[in-house]
């Protein structure tokens, strides 16, 4: 059993019927703040990070590669007014409940134009550069090609949801050197260019800040593919 350490709370609707459904309930507050709100659950089989990003005036939300376990994704969701499913690139770990998520909650699918064919999803709309309204806020969507030619990540404020495009100690996985080399041109040109306390949230995995791993850059590069 895992323990609950400080600052997880239960998702709205948590239920305390068992010791598995109180873990499977459990969702975790990343970052607060008077304007965002980010929380978090974790989906099998590969412990994806499934996120929902809030306004904190005006309770719209997104959520954040709706990954797996639909029932889990709506439970997190619950308490805010969601108004899309953001999806930070196209393969299958990340995209498993987005359908069924869209469809029930009648909100519109977001993702890359370059990963729409990757991931098998049908009736999505195409996440772009740019920045996208939630209530009082200005979603950043950073185009950051490499792990996948349509690999997005979504900047808020300070803190920047990377996808696998950055995780803590490397860039994500990439297919061949020509992908690491991108992939290393986005980090270089949309990551690292930011401050460094800016709080990286990856899709998998434990969050990190960019001033953590800036050292590092030059080591991942020199390493190589
Ligand atoms: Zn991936």
């Amino acid at each position: 059993m895992r323990l609950l350490p400080s600052g997880l709370v239960l998702a709205p609707g948590g239920r305390l019927a068992s010791l598995a459904a109180v873990n499977e309930s459990i969702s975790e507050r990343l970052y607060a703040d008077d304007r965002v709100l980010v929380d978090k659950i974790v989906t099998k089989p590969l412990d994806n990070n499934v996120f929902l990003l809030s306004c904190a005036a005006s309770n719209k939300s997104v959520i954040i590669d709706a990954a797996a376990d639909a029932d889990r994704i709506l439970e997190l969701a619950a308490a805010t007014d969601v108004r899309a499913i953001l999806t930070t690139h196209g393969h299958w770990d990340h995209v498993g409940a987005a359908a069924a998520v869209s469809a029930t909650l009648g909100v519109p699918l977001y993702i890359g134009s370059e990963d729409t064919e990757l991931s098998g999803l049908t009736g999505t709309h195409p996440l772009e550069a740019g920045s996208i309204p939630l209530g009082d806020l200005e979603l950043e969507i950073i185009a950051t090609p490499g792990h996948t030619p349509g690999s997005r990540c979504i900047g808020i404020g300070p803190v920047v949801l990377t996808g696998d495009t950055l995780f803590p100690g490397g860039p994500g996985a990439t297919a061949d050197a020509a992908a690491f080399a991108q992939i290393m041109e986005s980090l270089d040109t949309r990551l690292f260019t930011r401050p460094d306390d800016t709080m990286v949230l990856p899709g998998h995995g434990l969050h990190t800040t960019i001033g953590a791993e800036r050292g590092s850059v030059e080591d991942w590069r020199r390493r190589g593919w």
